[in-house]
């Protein structure tokens, strides 16, 4: 397996001549930005992700790099309705295409339903992990149920059943009532 420095340093060509999967992880703590997002001192997950690159013909003819990348980390964010921390998957999975320069990526960005990365002969495929993980994170992170509500909340549910649902005892004491 590549150690992380070498993530920062892919060549992308190679990637999609290569055509394997590449597979890789890399401790959240190293990703600052993102790591700055989690709780503090609960920054300690793995991110995980996977790349695949291929070549394929544009719209010219002309073989180019792409890249699909998915990736996830489960990382603690604050719960925006009890402020304790809240364990979040966030993941994303898309495809980018690769062009020679910012100018061609202008040009047929918006004709183009992938993403368009500019070719550079030492990619950082973790920064591009990172910020796509920043992007998918959720804006207001909750509990399904938060930690602090669950006892008024099972009271309510109890409540709520009892007001809305016969007693099934009560139903049986009435089918027994003709043969006593
Ligand atoms: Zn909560």
């Amino acid at each position: 397996m590549l150690t992380s420095s070498a993530h920062r340093k892919l060549s992308i060509t190679a990637l999609a001549l290569e055509a394997v999967p590449l597979q890789g992880q890399c401790p959240l703590a190293q990703l600052p930005r993102l790591a700055d997002e989690a709780v503090q001192g609960l920054a300690d997950g793995m991110v995980y992700f996977q790349a695949l690159g291929s070549m394929r013909e544009d719209a010219a003819g002309k073989s180019v790099p792409w890249l699909q990348l998915q990736g996830h980390v489960d990382i603690e964010l604050v719960c925006q309705r009890c402020l304790e921390p809240v364990s979040t998957r966030v993941q994303f999975d898309r495809e980018f295409r690769f062009v020679e320069s910012e100018e061609a990526a202008l040009a047929q960005d918006e004709d183009s339903q992938e993403d368009l990365l500019v070719i550079s002969p030492q990619f950082d495929l973790l920064e591009l992990v990172e910020d796509e993980l920043l992007m998918a994170l959720p804006v207001s992170p909750k509990h399904e149920k938060c930690p602090g509500d669950l006892k008024l909340s099972t009271a309510d549910a109890d409540f709520e059943a009892g007001a809305e649902r016969p007693n099934p005892f009560a139903k049986l004491a009435q089918l027994k009532t003709p043969q006593s």
